[in-house]
C-alpha cells in the first residue's frame, strides 16, 4: 500500500529501534512508558506493527480491536504477556529476543566464579558490619580448576570461551552432541560432571526434563568443597535441597539468580531458604539485564520487525512458521504472502490463482494451524487493476487468514 506503515512503539524500548525504524521511513509513535488499556484499545486499529516489552498486555480483546496489525515485537526474552494463540489466528507475527543478553549472563558468571572462590560476598558483608576477617584459608585462584559446564547453548558456549581465557579447565554435558570449542571437553553424562567439576553452572532451558535436575542426589555427587551457579530457571534446583548442602559444608559456596517463583515488581519482603546460607551470593534475576543486552535486544527486534514488514520474512516469529525467501523484492517482482488455515486443497487453489503468472520462487511452512506461503512472481509491467485482481482472488479463499 502506499500510505505510511505505523509502528507502535512503548514501554520506552531501546532508542536504537526507535532510530532505525525512523530511518528506514516507517511512521512510529515512541511512548515512554506502556499505555492504560483503553488508550491502547483506542489506538491500536491504527498501527501495523507494535512494539513492547513485558508490561503490556496483549489479550485477546486488544487483538480484535487491532484490525491492521501484523506484527509484534517483544523487546524481551518472554512472550507470556501476549495471547499467542490469538495472535495465531488472526495471522499476527510475534517476535522476541531470546539471545541478546547471553554475553551479559556469562559475564555474571565469569564474575561470580572468582568471587565465590574468594569469598568476596562475605568478606564485603562483615566489613560493612565492621568485622576485619583477612583469611586465606579456603581462597582460592581459579587458574587450573575444573569447570562443569550444564547445557552448552548459547550462553554455556560464551562462558566456556572466557573460562578457557582465564585458564580453567573446562568440561560440558549437554543432551545434544554439539561441537567444543576451545579446549572444552563433551562429557557423556550429567554425573560424570558433578563427580569431576569444582565449580557446576548451570546453562538449561525450563522443561520438564530439567525440573529439579540438582537435587539431593546431585548435589552429594559434587565435590566435596565445590560451587554451584544457577543463572538459567528457578525450577533447575532444588533450593531447600541446596541449601541444606550449604550449611552441612558439602558445597564450599552457590550464586544464584533465578528462583522458582519471583515476584513482579521490586521492593521488600523476597524470601528464600538460601538467606544466611555461607558463601552464597543471591542476585535478583539480573543476569541479562545490561544496557549491551537492551541495545542488541532494539537491534534484533526492530530488524525482525522491519524484515517482516518490507518483505515478508517471519525468520524468529515465535509462535508462527519462520520463512524467508531472501531474495530481495526485485523492480519487476511481486511478493505474494499468505497465512491460512492448515487444511488440505489451500495451496491448490493459490496456484491455480497464481498460475497465469511467472512465478520465480514460493516456498511454504506449517506450524500448528497455520500455514504461511510466500511466492515471489515477476511481471513484464506491474499493472494496477491487475494486482488489485490477484489480491481480491487470493483473498477470496475461504481457508485464508491473512493476505
Ligand atoms: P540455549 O537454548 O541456547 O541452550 C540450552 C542448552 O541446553 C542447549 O544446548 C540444549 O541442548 C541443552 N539442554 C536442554 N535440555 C537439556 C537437558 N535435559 N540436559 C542437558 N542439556 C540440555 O539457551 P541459553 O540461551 O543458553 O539459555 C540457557 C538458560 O538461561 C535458559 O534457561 C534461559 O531461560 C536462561 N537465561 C537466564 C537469564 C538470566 O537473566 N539469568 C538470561 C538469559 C537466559
Amino acid at each position: 500500500t502506499s500510505s505510511p506503515t505505523k509502528i507502535l512503539l512503548l514501554e520506552g524500548v531501546s532508542l536504537n529501534a526507535l532510530n532505525s525504524l525512523t530511518k528506514q521511513g516507517f511512521e512510529v509513535e515512541y511512548h515512554k512508558k506502556a499505555l492504560p488499556k483503553d488508550i491502547l484499545l483506542q489506538k491500536i486499529p491504527n498501527f501495523h506493527a507494535i512494539g513492547i516489552r513485558s508490561k503490556t498486555q496483549i489479550t485477546r480483546e486488544i487483538l480484535d480491536a487491532a484490525t491492521n496489525l501484523q506484527t509484534i515485537g517483544c523487546f524481551c526474552i518472554g512472550t507470556n504477556q501476549v495471547d499467542l494463540d490469538a495472535a495465531t489466528q488472526k495471522g499476527i507475527v510475534v517476535f522476541n529476543s531470546p539471545f541478546s543478553n547471553s554475553r551479559s549472563v556469562a559475564e555474571l558468571v565469569l564474575g561470580e566464579i572468582i568471587a565465590l572462590s574468594r569469598q568476596l560476598g562475605d568478606r564485603n558483608s562483615e566489613l560493612h558490619n565492621g568485622i576485619w576477617n583477612k583469611v586465606s584459608n579456603n581462597s582460592k585462584e581459579i587458574r587450573g580448576k575444573t569447570l562443569g559446564i550444564v547445557g552448552y547453548g548459547h550462553i554455556g558456549t560464551q562462558l566456556s570461551v572466557l573460562a578457557d581465557a582465564m585458564g580453567m579447565k573446562v568440561n560440558f554435558y549437554d543432551s545434544l552432541s554439539l561441537m567444543p570449542l576451545g579446549t572444552a571437553k563433551p562429557l557423556a553424562s550429567l554425573q560424570e560432571l558433578l563427580m569431576q567439576s569444582d565449580y557446576i553452572t548451570l546453562h538449561v532451558p525450563e522443561t520438564p526434563e530439567t525440573k529439579n535436575m540438582i537435587s539431593e542426589k546431585e548435589l552429594s555427587l559434587m565435590k566435596k568443597g565445590s560451587i554451584l551457579i544457577n543463572a538459567s530457571r528457578g525450577s533447575v534446583v532444588d533450593i531447600p535441597a541446596l541449601a541444606k548442602f550449604l550449611k552441612n559444608g558439602h558445597l564450599a559456596g552457590c550464586a544464584v539468580d533465578v528462583y522458582p517463583h519471583e515476584p513482579f515488581a521490586n521492593g521488600p519482603n523476597f524470601h528464600t531458604e538460601l538467606q544466611g546460607c555461607p558463601n552464597t551470593i543471591l542476585t535478583p534475576h539480573i543476569g541479562g539485564s545490561t544496557e549491551e543486552a537492551q541495545f542488541s535486544i532494539g537491534v534484533e527486534v526492530s530488524n525482525a520487525l522491519s524484515k517482516f514488514l518490507t518483505s515478508g520474512c517471519s525468520m524468529g516469529a515465535v509462535n508462527l512458521p519462520e520463512i524467508d525467501l531472501k531474495k530481495p523484492v526485485g523492480k519487476n517482482t511481486v511478493r505474494i504472502v499468505n497465512f491460512h488455515n492448515n487444511v488440505p486443497g489451500v495451496l491448490k487453489q493459490i496456484n491455480k490463482i497464481l498460475s497465469d503468472f511467472n512465478i520465480e520462487k514460493q516456498t511454504l511452512d506449517s506450524k500448528g494451524p497455520v500455514s504461511y506461503l510466500m511466492a515471489d512472481l515477476s511481471l513484464e509491467d506491474l499493472r494496477e487493476e491487475e494486482l488489485s485482481q490477484l489480491h481480491s482472488d487470493l483473498n477470496s479463499i475461504n481457508e485464508n487468514i491473512l493476505t
